[in-house]
């Protein structure tokens, strides 16, 4: 078993040396590999050793967890609950099974209008469970974009907090660097064109909307708050005038699209990555009809791993350091997906040359947010 300990840091001096050799681990017992992945290419790189300003980072698989910028501490497996296309009941259901698994990380949203069926789960399961208290769970929750005026931030929160049955979150995320104009009952304005209507002074300008964030956690109603779907540019500006800064920016990231250079901007910034769709997401590249589920490659190293592909991208995402995001509704699934691997060196490296280069965005809401954030990028 691998029982590095894997890490990240704020290091100047060393940021030039690229993401790989910052975010892999020293090794502290020898490695074994089963037998070579004949026919999958990979890189002989070891993983170098690397300075560890504070210790962020404990246990291994599942019960990982990282603490955050400001000393709160994340469990670095969470479970996602969007969905989408779910019936009545479906989030209850997959929740209550998720917390019996053993998660202890719920990742919800606003704009899921399910999170009253996660408070409810919550509420059941730690009715059912008293060894566990609320606060051995860690939810987090966002804004939605036309909630961004700094009022209407602190009315989602106070929504969210009363769907999910809590007086608190463990952190806020701004879900999108974009704000939108909303209706009197709280619902987002749409043009006549059907897409939102763009604010654009508040998203030109997010300093009001983080300044609510910051009192939100200045309150204690938010233990941590951050971002989600920002961009380097996004968080440079917003770095610039933040008084406390984001610790997690949200995105999408897995083999498909690996977002390294985002990813080591937000390390270098203390800004802990969570990976939502981390499994692909089951969609598939327009243009190609590639998967991330039918790679050959990823396939072939999960054969060789003895565990299934979902594991082997989760175990991908945490040796690279990040928190991940799974989502399931099926029972089975949500439990296999909470038994993460280590990976050896070589499976490890073919996943990661499987991920080289490519940037492929299965999530952009462009058409109807009418706002288009990644503009030059092709789908
Ligand atoms: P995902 O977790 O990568 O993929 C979910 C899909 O994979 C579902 O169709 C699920 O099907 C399937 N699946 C789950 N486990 C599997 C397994 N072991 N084997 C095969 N298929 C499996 O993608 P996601 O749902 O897009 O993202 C996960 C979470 O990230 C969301 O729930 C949400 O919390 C968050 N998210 C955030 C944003 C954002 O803007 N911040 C955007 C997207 C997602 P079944 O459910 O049928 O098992």
């Amino acid at each position: 078993m691998l029982g590095g300990i894997y890490s990240w840091y704020h290091s100047r001096k060393s940021a030039s040396r690229g993401f790989h050799t910052k975010i892999v681990a020293a090794v502290s017992e020898p490695l074994i590999s089963k037998r070579p992945l004949n026919c999958i290419p990979f890189f002989h790189a070891r993983p170098d050793k690397f300075v560890r300003r504070y210790k962020m980072t404990t246990g291994t698989g599942s019960s990982k967890t990282y603490t955050l910028n400001n000393g709160v501490r994340i469990p670095a497996v969470g479970f996602g609950t969007f969905a989408n296309e779910g019936e009545k009941g479906e989030t209850y259901k997959a929740v209550t099974k998720a917390l019996e698994v053993g998660y202890r990380h719920l990742d919800c949203a606003w704009f899921y209008q399910n999170e009253d069926e996660v408070g409810d789960a919550v509420h059941d399961f730690l009715g059912k469970n008293p060894n566990v208290k609320r606060e051995d769970i860690f939810i987090c929750t966002k804004v939605w974009n036309h909630l961004h005026a700094p009022e209407d931030v602190k009315w989602s929160l106070q929504n969210s907090c009363s769907k999910l049955r809590v007086d608190y979150v463990d952190l806020f995320l701004v879900h999108w660097p974009i704000a939108a104009e909303r209706n009197d009952d709280y619902s987002v304005r749409t043009g006549p064109h059907g897409k939102y209507v763009v604010n654009r002074e508040l998203t030109d300008n997010p300093e009001p909307t983080w300044r609510a964030m910051e009192e939100l956690a200045d309150s204690g109603k938010a233990r941590a708050i951050g971002v989600s779907n920002w961009t380097i540019e996004g968080l440079q500006k917003l770095l610039r005038f933040a008084r406390i800064k984001p610790a997690v920016n949200q995105i999408e990231i897995h083999p498909f699209l690996p977002n390294t250079e985002l990813v080591q901007f937000c390390f270098d910034n203390q800004i802990m990555p969570a990976a939502y769709s981390p499994l692909g997401s089951q969609n598939q590249v327009p243009s190609t009809g590639e998967r991330v589920r039918d790679d050959p490659t990823l396939n072939e190293v999960a054969k060789h791993s003895g565990h299934n592909l979902a594991q082997v991208l989760l175990a991908w995402g945490l040796r690279r350091g990040y928190v991940v995001l799974p989502k399931s509704s099926t029972p089975s699934r949500i439990e296999s997906n909470f038994q993460v691997p280590d990976l050896t060196d070589e499976e490890f490296n073919a996943v990661e040359a499987v991920a080289r280069g490519k940037h492929f965005r299965f999530v952009n809401m462009k058409d109807t947010f009418g706002y288009d954030l990644w503009p030059g990028e092709s789908r």
